[in-house]
């Protein structure tokens, strides 16, 4: 098994093109005053943030980690399990004790290959044997389940946010309880599992004109807060650094927002210090 590959990805075409500081926080201050002004003061909005791919301790995503313990907001971590090993684990460690309230850390999939020859990628999907199927799933955490040991939470992002319904129906016999998807994703989950779907792409975004992009973005962002569970998907291979730039204004304005409670993604409880 190789467990030294990296993926090399280019950053989203709105990050090509950044907003200014100036643009940015008037951009913020746009969605998230329009959010306010829509949502019930009886029941405030839940934020949560999922950064998926993590296995290999590289300088993104612990650039990332530091960016997420700076303004104390938890991060759920969506590991790759066969990409994950102790010596990997042990470079991740020291980031964990310092503040284990903040990190969820849960499976990706197995080896997150897409084994479908026609249309959308999935690691699990209908052209897998049942059999080879559920071993993965099993594989997967089993060898996080070994190398984590309880600081494994047992939450499911399947690779690409889908997975069939097979995978689904094995969920609860491994003793998941929770699965993250993209929002509106099929199929449904089955009793025993719950459902904390994502809303807001910050990095793997197709619009090809930044400014479409922009807009794209503020509008899923605005989607979310108003929806009451605004859940953030995060992709650190792809993020340069004015992509960090933004997520350090967002972050900066979650923290400073009083009408909005950042949650783990599961459980999804507020976060307090
Ligand atoms: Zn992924």
């Amino acid at each position: 098994m190789n467990v030294t590959r990296k993926p090399v990805h280019s950053p989203s075409a709105l990050y090509l093109e950044p907003l200014s500081l100036v643009g940015m926080d008037r951009w913020l201050d746009n969605c998230f005053g329009q959010a306010r002004d829509q949502i019930s003061p009886h029941k405030l909005p839940r934020i949560f943030f999922r950064a998926d791919d993590v296995a290999i301790p590289d300088t993104n995503i612990l650039r990332l980690m530091r960016l997420f313990q700076t303004y104390r907001i938890p991060l759920a971590l969506a590991v790759i399990p066969a990409w994950m090993t102790p010596d990997r684990w042990t470079a991740f460690q020291e980031m964990d004790r310092n503040s284990p309230d903040l990190w969820m850390w849960h499976t990706h999939g197995w080896r997150h290959v897409n084994h479908e020859p026609d249309g959308k990628k999935q690691e699990f999907g209908p052209s897998r044997m049942t059999d080879m199927l559920t071993s993965d799933l099993e594989n997967g955490l089993k060898r996080l389940a070994r190398i984590l040991s309880d600081r494994l939470t047992r939450v499911f992002t399947p690779p690409w946010n889908r997975c069939d319904d097979r995978t689904m129906s094995h969920l609860k016999r491994l003793g998941y309880v929770a699965i993250s998807r993209y929002r509106n994703s099929l199929p449904t989950v089955p009793p025993g599992i719950v459902d904390i779907p994502v809303n807001v792409d910050l990095h793997t975004r197709r619009e090809p004109i930044p400014l479409d992009g922009w807009h794209a973005l503020g509008l899923e962002l605005l989607q979310g807060l108003v929806s009451g569970q605004c859940g953030v998907m995060i992709h650190h291979t792809r993020m340069d650094d004015a992509a960090f730039v933004f997520l350090d204004r967002l972050l900066s304005r979650v923290n400073k927002s009083d009408w909005l409670r950042p949650v783990h993604l599961y459980p999804p409880i507020q976060f307090s210090e």
